[in-house]
């Protein structure tokens, strides 16, 4: 809808007095000056639409002092103001330090913390009237009675509210409202959420939980910013500690932010969350219907919603009383945004608790290297929760070495995972199979002349998916039908897929245990988010026997009957040259692993491998997390790489090769000498070809204090000017290098 004609005629042919930066939702590196009309107030952080060319926008008024010598006059004036609180100098501070330490548009930083409140659809919306002041041209008792109320209260009046409480027929309400004494304004529904109670059901806290819900709860009561680290296996109570602090937060009269990796897929968790609280968190992520976004960022601007649990994305809702911020499962790759933005929230979480002054509690079985290495300096005081809490015992972990326990011809599970498999189904229990890869088959070949399928417009190879009889690229979303001859030489029949996705492990699982409920989880499964929270909820009851299941399982879910995990392939990750590997690989096997044995249960690990002494299989079956974190910090801290030293990555993407090539050669060569930083490239991108378009990268590696920001800005400035087919993708602290 227009929202502007929700103002209606307020802004006609407006008189300006002021001129004043606004951040437009754009690529552009400065804030926009626009004129403010005349009875209009703004001030910094206020929500309003703007022109921009034929479009109208929403943009945040900012500061700046350029704006004096400019005519109002001759600028184009904001055309509305939403009606809701503007965003505080907290959050501004926090936008500005986001975009010049990602070296993004504020205006796209900004943008991820601004909704249009107004732009509801108008079914959504309920009618309010605001006095304007004025008298009408005849006055009666009733009328006086209606206008003597109106002045008390500054807040919009729903129309049967006031007749109600001056004790007139809605008709008089609706006579003042012609007479232009009210205008009719559009209000969102009140948020329907319930407080969370902070003393509704507290557990009792036991052995090591007690001292480390006390040393948290202690940071939240003193206020002021801090850092802290729960570190502490799968199943050691980790989630009631933090739930401490949170009430902790709460009985302050502060909101709460939890982030989670995989909100949309863990609705258990707000139940959990509502049996310790005596309600839900709002929810905050991408699958949540665009009416309840609205409820909810109304809510966290104007305080009512005190707890919400989200996604990444929700470490940008402008809150108006934030007290904490819980970060589960910190060390998840989930929270690292790629896309415009280039942020990870993890570390933007700490930021903003610094910049808001107050506490920030990082969360997880296996921290990420960075946060074990700030626990260790002191930055962060780090809790540890050693064992699970209770009868439940972590599985006992075993390699499956596949040189000695080959699987029958054509299949991928070795006898010793077979053999489990049945015993544990035979028992009633549960056995998770895991396997990183969507789909059938990761390739497809012509067994005559050797094509492979190959993605048009990407440098990947198509993915068989069997249940949707498809091709796919996992890069750009193209697909196609599952041919049946070879485009090269035309062979029917002679196609054969090579390697393992879960559609096939499946496969294999029904031609051996053909009586067995089995399901397919992965985050391509036909009926989307819905259906995924339906299996999830039957994996829960224990009306499936075999899950087969990509990382979409491994995260933060309880399943009481699993008492078997089995590993496909724990080798797949390890050798993509990324020096975060062993780490990560790490990190996911042991939250795999852990979905088993969260009761009394006895349970059990098998991890099929190829390389039984590798030091990640090591860790994991000995169980020694500290050593390998030590050896981990020790050899980043040789190679100067994270957290030791700083990286950037810049892609440069064109339509041709040479463009590309060209270009970040140019930026390379425009690199300032600094001590301390070098550039590496320009060299193809690990994906050469996305959608069509060419990369090559640069990396820029810097010692931990040097200037990094400075020194992408100079060589960016410096650089050939950037023609429009060119664009530059900056990446500072990537995941990968
Ligand atoms: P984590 O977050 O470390 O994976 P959880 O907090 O989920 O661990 O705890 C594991 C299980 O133990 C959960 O079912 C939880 O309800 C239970 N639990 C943990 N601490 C307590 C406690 N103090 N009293 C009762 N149950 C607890
Ligand atoms: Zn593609």
């Amino acid at each position: 809808i227009d929202s502007s004609s929700l103002f209606g005629s307020l802004f006609e042919a407006p008189a300006v007095t002021r001129v004043v930066p606004v951040l437009v939702p754009l690529p552009v590196p400065v804030a926009y000056s626009y004129a403010v009309p005349e009875g209009v107030h703004v001030e910094p952080g206020s929500l309003v639409q703007v022109p921009i060319g034929p479009r109208q926008v929403i943009g945040v008024v900012w500061e700046g002092d350029n704006d004096e010598k400019l005519d109002p006059k001759k600028l184009r004036p904001i055309t509305l103001v939403f009606d809701c609180p503007p965003l505080s100098k907290e959050m501004r501070d926090f936008i500005d330090w986001v975009a010049s330490y990602t070296l993004s548009p504020p205006g796209l930083v900004a943008r991820m913390a601004i909704r249009a409140p107004a732009a509801l659809d108008p079914e959504a919306m309920v009618e309010g009237l605001r006095y304007i002041g004025g008298q009408p041209e005849r006055m009666t008792p009733a009328r006086t009675r209606v206008l003597d109320l109106a002045k008390t209260q500054d807040h919009p009046w729903t129309r049967s509210g006031l007749a109600h409480a001056a004790n007139v027929s809605s008709s008089v309400v609706d006579g003042l409202t012609a007479q232009g004494v009210f205008e009719t304004i559009f209000l969102p529904p009140p948020p329907v959420v319930a407080r969370p109670d902070p003393d509704f059901t507290p557990p009792r806290l036991e052995g090591p939980q007690k001292q480390a819900a006390q040393d948290i709860v202690s940071a939240v009561h003193k206020g002021g910013f801090s850092a802290a680290l729960i570190d502490g296996v799968t199943g050691s109570g980790k989630t009631e500690v933090y739930f401490e602090a949170i009430a902790e937060s709460l009985r302050q009269g502060r909101q709460v932010l939890i982030l989670l990796p995989e909100i949309a897929l863990t609705p258990a968790f707000l139940e959990r969350f509502e049996a310790r609280f005596g309600a839900k968190p709002a929810e905050w992520h991408s699958d949540l219907a665009p009416r309840m976004r609205e409820k909810v960022w109304r809510g966290v601007v104007t305080g009512e919603v005190r707890v919400v649990a989200g996604a990444r994305s929700a470490l940008f809702l402008p809150f108006e009383q934030l007290g904490l911020i819980v970060v589960d499962e910190e060390h998840d790759p989930a929270y690292k945004q790629e896309d415009r933005v280039f942020y990870n929230a993890r570390d933007m979480a700490v930021v903003r608790g610094r910049i808001g002054d107050f506490p920030v509690v990082l969360v997880s079985a296996t921290p990420s290297v960075e946060s074990q290495v700030n626990g260790l300096a002191g930055r962060y005081n780090t809790v540890h929760l050693p064992t699970r809490f209770g009868e439940a015992a972590l599985p006992d972990l075993h390699l499956v070495d596949m040189r000695r326990h080959p699987p029958e011809r054509g299949g991928f599970l070795s006898p010793v995972l077979l053999r489990g498999i049945k015993r544990t189904i035979e028992k009633g229990e549960q056995a998770l199979l895991f396997l990183n890869r969507r789909g059938y088959a990761p390739l497809t070949l012509c067994r005559v002349c050797g094509h492979r399928f190959q993605c048009p417009q990407c440098s990947s190879w198509l993915v068989e998916h069997r249940f949707r009889s498809q091709i796919q690229c996992h890069q750009c979303g193209y697909a196609e039908r599952t041919p049946e001859a070879c485009p090269d030489c035309g062979t029917l029949d002679h196609l054969v897929a090579c390697g393992p996705g879960v559609e096939r492990i499946a496969e294999e699982v029904e031609k051996h245990f053909p009586q067995a409920r089995t399901i397919v989880m992965s985050s391509d499964m036909l009926g989307g988010v819905k259906r995924m929270r339906l299996e999830l909820e039957a994996i829960a009851k224990g009306d499936v026997d075999i899950v087969i299941g990509t990382q979409l399982v491994a995260k933060g879910h309880n399943f009481p009957l699993m008492t078997l995990v089995g590993i496909v392939d724990a080798d797949l990750g390890l050798s993509n040259g990324d020096p975060r590997a062993a780490e990560r690989t790490f990190q996911l096997l042991s939250q795999v692993t852990g979905r088993a044995g969260r009761t009394g249960l006895k349970s059990l690990g098998l991890i099929q491998t190829f390389q039984p002494q590798h030091p990640v299989m090591q860790a994991i079956v000995s169980g020694d997390a500290p050593a390998f974190y030590e050896r981990e910090i020790e050899e980043r801290q040789k190679a100067i790489l994270p957290p030791f030293g700083r990286l950037a990555s810049l892609i440069v993407s064109a339509d041709t090769r040479a463009e590309a090539e060209t270009h970040a050669r140019g930026l390379r060569a425009a690199a300032p000498s600094v001590t301390g930083i070098s550039v590496l490239g320009p060299a193809e991108a690990p994906l050469a070809l996305v959608r069509g378009r060419h990369r090559f990268r640069l990396l820029v590696h810097g010692r931990r204090n040097c200037d990094m920001q400075g020194f992408l800005k100079a060589m960016i400035a410096q650089g050939p000017k950037a023609k429009s087919s060119v664009q530059i993708q900056l990446d500072v602290d990537p995941q990968s290098f």
